[in-house]
């Protein structure tokens, strides 16, 4: 991978992170704001299930979150775009829809088909 692709790696992720701390952020104060006016039970009770339900995406954010700041010290370290388990490059077009994978599409590929034999 050349100075051109980590840049434009590092542009991607950059902004995706950006826009999911701003997503976040909007969740948050949703979340505040519904706070104040609950009366009603049945208000509280569809409150709570969307209350779960912006959990869940927040725990998938957080996640991402993560990962993507993972990828971003990856390309500091200059171990971006390796796999961590065989060191072989990750192609390019793989990172393209998958930016914040550390590993290549054969590892990957082996590690899901293992998950599903022995449920690991
Ligand atoms: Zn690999």
């Amino acid at each position: 991978m050349d100075e051109k692709d980590i840049l434009y790696f590092k542009d991607m992720l950059t902004g995706q992170l950006k826009e999911l701390l701003r997503v976040g952020d909007d969740t948050v104060s949703l979340m505040q704001n519904s706070d104040d006016r609950l009366t009603d039970p049945a208000d509280q009770a569809s409150f709570e299930t969307d209350r779960n339900f912006m959990l869940r995406i927040r725990d998938r954010e957080y996640k991402l979150i993560n990962k993507i700041r993972k990828a971003l010290e990856r390309i500091e370290d200059g171990e971006f775009g390796i796999c961590k388990t065989c060191g072989e490059d990750i192609s390019v077009e793989r990172l393209k829809v998958r930016p914040v994978t550390n590993q290549c599409i054969k590892c990957k590929t082996r590690h899901e088909s293992r998950e599903r034999i022995f449920g690991m």
